[in-house]
């Protein structure tokens, strides 16, 4: 199969759908791969890395979608890349397309197989191709809030882990998943005090087992969550209600009520945010204040760590693209129900019925 990467054209996106590791996997299975030049080189990944792999370059993305039969991308298709797609070619990449009716207009026109990295499910439940991206952000969300508790960015003036003789910041993570802890795995190694808040006990068992007496882990309730909060130097918001809007754990009456320079990371953003007061931000410009307390509310996050995310994704995705350029799309996804669950629009229907319920396409 020829299978094509092109450039990400979104705006500051400097992530790539393949790395010259993941063309030399697909190469090594026989297969013609087409990159883009420069597709990588913003993070360092060079189209001669690309060409030692084994790819061919191609000048432009016209090309690229004009020849390849699978492309391989990270973000949605823009308007200009939905056009060039055309009847049985396999586009494989996140999608989004529930609250997204434009882009799923022109991927139905196009009589493209489009299969999206957030809908494909694990043998193990969950969300594999989804579940880097909530490492990277957890891992980055302590790091984002501790430089944010230094005088110079608004904050109070906190080291994280304190020094000898003078206590360590309390950092409050609400929500126990994949955010949470890889921000608890984080703000532990930093030498914080940790309180991690979740309705799921189950979870918080999991932790306790792990961390013992290094962190605290509370059942998350409008009393446990304001106390929490209160004291905190630092809270984290990574919950989640899958397919819902996220819940409004923190008031903001809480936020009037937190210490002042304060700094709170809303990783749930990009589901509308767990605390009252948040509005999305860009890497351009991450925060703003609200009673004195610094908010942080990057919708992108990883997009500002692009090399260590990309290679992230590729250890998630490369898997299902050998299967789906070894064995042709329709094989790959009879083999694979997991797979199958990513298939969201096709040969100018939509597949996946949470997409076709909400954008109101017969399914
Ligand atoms: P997850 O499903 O692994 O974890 C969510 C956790 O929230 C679960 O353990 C759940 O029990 C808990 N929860 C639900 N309601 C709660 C409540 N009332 N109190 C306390 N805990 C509660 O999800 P995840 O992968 O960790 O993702 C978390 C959020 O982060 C999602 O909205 C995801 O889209 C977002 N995210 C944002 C970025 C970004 O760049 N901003 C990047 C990756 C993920």
């Amino acid at each position: 199969m020829l299978i094509g990467c092109p450039k990400e054209i979104k705006n500051h996106e400097y992530r790539v759908g393949l790395t010259p590791v993941s063309v030399r996997e697909l190469t090594q299975h026989g297969h013609n791969v087409l990159v883009q030049r420069g597709a990588g080189a913003a993070i360092g990944l060079l189209d001669e890395h690309y060409v030692a792999a084994g790819a061919q370059l191609a000048n432009d993305a016209a090309q690229v979608f004009a020849q390849a039969e699978m492309i391989v991308k990270v973000k949605e298709p823009q308007p200009q890349e939905c056009v060039m797609l055309r009847p049985g070619q396999v586009l494989y990449t996140y999608l989004h397309l529930a609250p997204d009716p434009e882009q799923t207009a022109a991927l139905v026109k196009s009589g493209s197989v489009c299969i999206a990295y957030e809908t494909i499910t694990g043998p193990g439940g969950g969300l594999p191709l989804l579940a880097p991206m909530s490492e990277v952000a957890g891992r980055m969300s302590v790091q984002a809030g501790a430089a944010h508790l230094e005088k110079s960015k608004g904050g109070m003036g906190v080291l994280l882990g304190g020094v000898p003789g003078v206590p360590a910041a309390h950092v409050v993570i609400l929500g126990a998943g994949v955010v949470g802890t890889h921000a608890l795995q984080m703000a532990v190694g930093m030498g914080a005090k940790v309180t991690v808040l979740d309705k799921n006990v189950e979870r918080l068992r999991q932790l306790d087992l792990v961390f013992g007496n290094r962190i605290h882990t509370l059942f998350s309730s409008v009393q446990t969550v304001e106390d929490s909060v209160l004291d905190a130097d630092l809270v984290i918001g990574g919950v989640l209600i899958p397919g819902a809007a996220a819940p409004k754990l923190v008031t903001r009456s809480m936020i009037s009520r937190m210490k002042q320079g304060a700094v709170v990371v809303d990783v749930a953003i990009d589901q509308g945010g767990c605390f009252e007061t948040s509005h999305a931000t860009t890497h351009a410009e991450p925060t703003f204040m609200v009673d004195g307390v610094v908010h942080y509310c990057v919708a992108n996050m990883p997009g500002a760590v692009a090399r260590t995310s990309t290679f992230a994704l590729n250890n998630a995705t490369i898997g299902h693209a050998v299967a789906l350029a070894d064995k042709g799309w329709k094989t790959a996804l009879r083999d694979n129900p997991h797979l199958k669950n990513g298939l969201n629009v096709c040969a100018g229907k939509v597949t996946f019925e949470a997409v076709a319920n909400t954008l109101g396409y017969p399914y």
